[in-house]
């Protein structure tokens, strides 16, 4: 039904695809999978630039990174933030030890991998006939389908409707093009789009597949504690869900006796936290603290927001 259409994608691809992007010049489902888990929530520059290539120089296969502790991955995925990504990867690497499995079903299993990251490294890695569905491809097809409500299922069902399953490879990794450069949230480029000929959606294009309003964010206002102890920082693991794992300054609600260093904001995507770097006038007495030199942090995976409290104190004692 699409032929036309599937045929005018893979010239497109063939002539403006990204197709150069590291992780589409092979087919290892290892270093797939990488790039899908830190392309999820990461801007594809950002992956290039900064972890991508680290990170697989210090894991550079399946086995390599079933062996590592969880310390070391934390470490190496450090400023990536959405931290429990590098555990499910850990935790997934753990269960399969010496390669993935081929199937999507299978894939979808392990931790960390939805539906569409499965479809991925199936379709990229094994030419498997399944659609991918990220963020772009979603805004593509509803406005393919002239889609005005964001519904999951409709979606897969419109996904499975213009797959080419005979270039399934070619065909997603298009799409995912097409959202990027030509089909944008704001700005569309109909007319160098290989789907126009059957787009439903192309006179108002922005009416479709908006992402829905985001909430507003709540705010949290908290102390972080600088802590001395015969010069050694007192910093504590992380028990909050999406830091796990992860050392930081131990937190107090404000108001608090004691004396405030610095502020800052740092934004998380489920709230604003309002930091306020604090030596406080009494020091808890807290077993879960543990005592570093700087050398010794330096080594520690440590939260952004962690981070801009430690660049504070530097810049306060030089
Ligand atoms: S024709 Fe326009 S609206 Fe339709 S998919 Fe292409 S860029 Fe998007």
């Amino acid at each position: 039904m699409y032929s036309a259409i599937h045929d005018a994608i893979a010239a497109w691809y063939g002539a403006h695809g990204r197709r150069d992007l590291p992780w589409r010049t092979h087919r290892d489902p290892y270093r797939i999978w990488i790039s899908e888990i830190m392309l999820q929530q990461t801007q594809v520059k950002t992956v290039l630039e900064r972890f991508y290539f680290p990170f697989l120089e210090a894991f550079p296969a399946l086995a390599d990174l079933a062996a590592a502790d969880l310390d070391d991955v934390l470490k190496r995925w450090e400023g990536l933030g959405y931290y429990t990504r590098a555990r499910n990867l850990h935790r997934a690497a753990k269960l399969c030890v010496t390669s993935l499995p081929q199937e999507a079903a299978a894939l979808e299993a392990l931790p960390g991998i939805g539906r569409s990251t499965a479809h991925a490294i199936a379709a990229f890695a094994h030419d498997a006939p399944l659609p991918v569905l990220d963020a772009n491809v979603k805004r593509v097809l509803s406005r393919f389908f002239a889609r005005e409500e964001r519904d999951e299922r409709i979606l897969w069902q419109d996904a499975y409707a213009l797959l080419d399953t005979r270039r399934p490879y070619m065909y997603n990794q298009a799409m995912m093009d097409i959202g990027a450069m030509l089909c944008q949230s704001r700005n569309v480029t109909c007319n160098a789009c290989p789907l126009q000929s059957g787009c439903q959606g192309q006179n108002d294009a922005l009416r479709y597949g908006r992402a829905k309003a985001k909430k507003s964010v709540p705010s949290r206002h908290r102390a972080l504690l600088v802590l001395w102890r015969e010069g050694k920082l007192g910093l504590i693991r992380s028990e909050e869900r999406f830091l796990h794992g992860l050392w930081g300054f131990m937190q107090s609600p404000l108001p608090l006796e004691g004396r405030a260093l610095g502020s800052f904001v740092h934004r998380y995507t489920h709230f604003h936290l309002h930091a306020t770097v604090y030596e406080p006038a009494d020091a808890p007495d807290d077993e879960r603290l543990v005592w570093f030199d700087r050398s010794e942090i330096a080594t520690l995976s440590l939260s952004t927001a962690d981070h801009k409290a430690l660049a504070l104190l530097d810049a306060l004692s030089s």
